[in-house]
């Protein structure tokens, strides 16, 4: 028997839900999931959270059950023991400050009503109450109910009256009919916000009555979709197959085919655990003709049927056991097993039986680890695996390894199997080493031998480790635009030294036009630019390979070409003069109403900074970067290629962060100032107080010159601030912000030869660090300065930077000058005052830190400086007091040489 649908438009109306984001249900939208396991009554371990106050823990599975795909989560506290209300709105409280969760709605989910209501006084978003029924009479009902539509939620109705539970079609169809016309007819409750549940009873209990049940529920739910307009239906999948427990696969098995046949029929959600489901299609057809005689009360017999077919399918059951069922196989296929899925619970024990078994730790390393190795390279290699599965390889790998070292020492150490041996440096000057420490774990997954000698590392130091460990390349990093300037100081010493070893550079800011123009020209070995990681490791083969002559031809030319090309258009677009651009600059019509009076001006010191806090400020989109994952948050999750993958590294992410923030093992540090100031042509100079008499610095800022388009202001950021002769005193602010602990918590992983968690935790800094900036810009504007005191913006506009006011960074587009780091660290005192220091070439240490300006005037804007011209270079350098020739190699990235 076959149940389909044929709607009329009008029950084709849509349901709207919300947590964070919305959530619109609409007669063709998928089946909708309801997360189920943060229900005490239905899951062990959430009610023993619960119980022992552990809030936290209950948060970490409510997430879980959001990265699993739950599009609503059911949330209930009922249980003896528990001051249900309480909990209730303790954890609802908590949900409402994780944005990750929070983007759901929620369904609040008791039987007692003075918890629903408790729930609805404090849940965000439009949400669901479950339930209310007929059970204590049509008068409160009408209460609920009424009370339910002015907290603007929807409902779902069991199917229930004064009699007790409807168990048959009729009676199903009966007490719907009569709830759906009370709450539309006489409390006016909106037909699309009502979902309908109408029991989901145990099938295959041998008892006559209950043969039925499941068809009952196919025939009312297109019954429902029918006769009562826009209502929906909701259902417990789990309970159909409450006979079986214990029977995981016919379980399985039973809720596939229920869900199919009761999707078809008009169901629109459902409490089902996604982890319980078997795919449809996949379920064995003799198998599925048992299940659906049951379901579809096909057959006199078929209960019998179905419970002898179950003994047999419990053989081939899935359980945990056959989850471990890899444990089963040979030595050699465990490891690459644990390699491949990343797994490092049993990577010792497993190492040390292949150690015996072939007798020596090299032929473990060199056989069975580099098999799975070669795996792993090989699928990543094809875009069959993700960055963050190879890292956690790796760590499987160098646990391995590290097992087996001591025993290395024995037999003489490599034996020159590996592909080839790369240096890894992060340039003098610079500090940041997320890019290079992943390039490393890559190469490092593909037999490569990797030095890698960490940041900051000067030339001299460099070149002496490659020729002593005879080096097959050198690979060079760097994030800030100085670094480009080492690396070509780099290549010049190879040249001074006569080398001839392949240079591989990458980093943010490098490019390729960079390494071609200004690299090139002062090595003859060869030089390629890479910027992904997965590129890396080709690149290394043919670097070393036994075509590389042919390959160091090719590139050669290549790069000579983008060469050629960049020197025949970089004077394609003539500048402005510095004057004449002076001239062109950004017109504020200055008004004392756009110029607030700070509350506070002196430098300020923050040093408590609370991660919790912090952790609502975070942009996860750049984060995903990191990983090479690419597409927006939170609509990566969705995204064909990357979304699970996204998703796993989101919750190990979260894990890592609920760690750090409970342990407290990242702390967060700033300074920052407001200081009255006015602009002096395109300087802001800074007083010393409000008499505006003594000027104690001022910040340099650099003008557009390229050509523009009538009424486009050639622009600098000093446009901002009021000048001296408009007679306003206006203010300027900075700030050095940073978070500290990440460096020596990565040791500690690298240490436990734990890549991935080393990464993580730098990654996670740098979010940690950006979001400290958002935040404390937020408190600037409605505090501290106060000329937004009343702005209140989601965590989604905060990232859009949708706020009156800027605040540019030194290094970045419109101010790309480095050395007004140095200003700013003196007028704040920022070494004294956080402990974040400067290097030589101006990269911030710890280097999970941001300093910038801040710019209050409603017109100030980002904007790229781009490129500038000798006239300006020459009074820039006599406005900062260094030589022509200090000044072109700061600003070297926007000269036109
Ligand atoms: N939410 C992002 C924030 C960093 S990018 C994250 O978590 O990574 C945005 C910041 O970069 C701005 O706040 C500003 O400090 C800097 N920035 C962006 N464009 C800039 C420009 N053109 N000139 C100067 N600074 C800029």
């Amino acid at each position: 028997m076959s149940i389909e649908l044929g709607l009329k438009e009008e029950n084709k109306i849509t349901l709207l839900l919300s947590g964070l984001e919305p959530l619109v249900v609409r007669a063709d939208s998928n089946f909708v999931n309801i997360g189920e396991r943060t229900n005490v009554t239905g899951s062990r371990q959430f009610l023993r959270l619960i119980k022992e106050n552990r809030f936290d823990d209950a948060l970490a599975v409510a997430r879980e059950q959001v990265l699993n795909g739950a599009q609503i989560l059911d949330v209930n506290m009922d249980e003896g023991m528990l001051d249900s209300k309480a909990a209730m709105v303790k954890f609802l409280n908590l949900i409402a400050a994780e944005p990750d969760i929070a983007r759901i709605p929620i369904m609040i989910d008791s039987s007692k009503w003075e918890v629903i209501e408790a729930g609805l006084k404090v849940v965000q978003g439009k949400s669901v109450v479950n339930s209310i029924s007929l059970k204590e009479g049509e008068k409160e009902f009408k209460r609920q109910a009424k009370l339910v539509k002015r907290y603007g939620a929807a409902v779902v109705v069991m199917a229930f009256d004064e009699d007790g539970q409807a168990d048959t079609y009729e009676r199903r169809i009966s007490i719907c009919e009569r709830a759906y016309r009370v709450l539309v007819d006489e409390v006016k409750f909106p037909a699309s916000d009502i979902i309908f549940d109408p029991n989901i009873f145990p099938v295959a209990t041998g008892i006559e009555e209950h043969r039925s049940y499941a068809l009952d529920y196919f025939r009312t739910c297109k019954w429902i979709k029918e006769h009562l307009p826009a209502a929906h239906v909701s259902g417990g999948v789990s309970n159909v197959s409450f006979s079986f427990r214990g029977n995981q696969a016919l379980r399985e098995a039973m809720h596939s085919a229920f869900l199919y046949h009761a999707i078809k029929s008009g169901m629109d959600m459902g409490i089902v655990n996604p982890a319980m489901l078997e795919v449809y299609d996949e379920i064995p057809k003799d198998l599925l003709q048992h299940v659906e005689d049951v379901l579809l009360d096909r057959r006199d017999d078929a209960t019998e049927r179905l419970v002898t077919f179950a003994e047999h399918v419990k053989g081939k059951e899935k359980t945990i056991e056959e989850e471990e069922q890899w444990r089963k196989s040979d030595v050699d296929s465990r490891l690459a097993h644990a390699l491949v899925k990343g797994i490092t619970d049993f990577i010792e024990i497993d190492t040390e039986e292949a150690r015996l078994k072939y007798m020596s730790p090299l032929k473990v390393i060199e056989g069975p680890l580099m098999a799975g190795r070669n795996i792993v390279g090989d699928l990543f290699g094809s875009g069959k695996m993700f960055l963050p599965q190879v890292v956690k390889s790796a760590r499987v790998m160098k646990k391995s390894v590290a097992y087996l070292t001591p025993f290395l020492e024995e037999e003489k150490k490599g034996s020159g199997q590996t592909a080839g041996k790369i240096l890894l440096a992060t340039v003098k000057g610079d500090v940041h080493d997320i890019g290079k420490n992943i390039v490393g774990v890559v190469l490092g997954c593909n037999n490569y031998e990797v030095i890698d000698m960490g940041v900051m590392v000067p030339a001299d130091q460099i070149l002496k480790r490659a020729i002593d460990e005879n080096v097959d390349i050198i690979g060079l990093s760097g994030l800030i635009t100085p670094s480009l300037d080492e690396m070509v100081n780099v290549a010049k010493e190879m040249t001074r030294l006569n080398l001839n070893i392949p240079l591989l550079i990458g980093g943010a800011t490098t490019s390729r036009v960079h390494t071609a123009v200004k690299i090139c020209p002062n090595y003859k070995g060869p030089i390629v630019h890479v910027l992904d990681a997965s590129k890396a490791v080709p690149v290394a083969g043919k670097l070393i390979g036994s075509e590389r002559l042919t390959y160091f031809n090719q590139i050669s030319e290549e790069y000579s070409k983008v060469k050629a090309n960049y020197e025949k258009h970089r004077n394609e677009k003539p500048l402005r003069s510095f004057n004449e651009s002076r001239k062109n600059k950004h017109q504020i019509n200055w008004r004392s109403q756009d110029i607030s009076i700070p509350n506070t001006t002196s430098i300020q010191n923050v040093h408590e900074i609370s991660l919790t806090d912090l952790r609502l400020y975070i942009d996860w989109t750049p984060f995903f970067q990191t990983w090479q994952l690419f597409g927006k948050y939170p609509s990566i999750f969705e995204d064909k290629v990357v979304g699970e993958q996204a998703k796993q590294l989101f919750y190990d992410a979260n894990i890592e962060l609920d760690s750090i923030i409970t342990e407290q093992k990242l702390q967060g540090k700033a300074v920052f100032g407001i200081f009255p100031a006015n602009a002096h042509d395109d300087d802001i100079v800074i007083y010393s107080d409000e008499t505006r008499k003594e000027i104690i610095s001022k910040f340099i800022t650099l003008r557009q010159q390229n050509a523009k388009a009538e009424g486009q202001a050639n622009l600098a950021l000093a446009d901002f601030i009021a000048p001296l002769e408009s007679g306003l005193k206006d203010h300027v602010g900075c700030f050095a912000i940073a978070i500290f602990g990440a460096e020596a918590l990565a040791q500690e992983a690298i240490a436990d030869h734990d890549d991935y968690k080393a990464i993580m935790i730098k990654a996670l800094a740098d979010r940690l660090a950006e979001a400290a900036a958002e935040w404390l810009h937020e408190k600037v504007r409605r505090d501290y300065w106060g000329y937004s005191a009343e702005e209140h913006l989601p965590a989604q506009e905060l990232i859009a930077e949708a706020y009156r006011g800027i605040r540019p960074a030194p290094g970045y587009p419109a101010c790309p000058d480095h050395l007004e780091k140095n200003t700013i660290w003196q007028l704040l005192k920022v070494e004294k005052n956080t402990g974040i220091i400067l290097t030589e070439n101006l990269a911030m240490y710890p280097t999970a830190a941001v300093s910038g300006y801040y710019f209050a005037h409603p017109e100030a804007k980002y904007f790229g400086l781009g490129r500038i011209a000798e006239d300006q270079l020459q009074s820039y350098s006599e406005r900062r007091g260094i030589s022509l020739d200090e000044a072109r190699k700061w600003l070297s990235p926007n000269l036109n040489n």
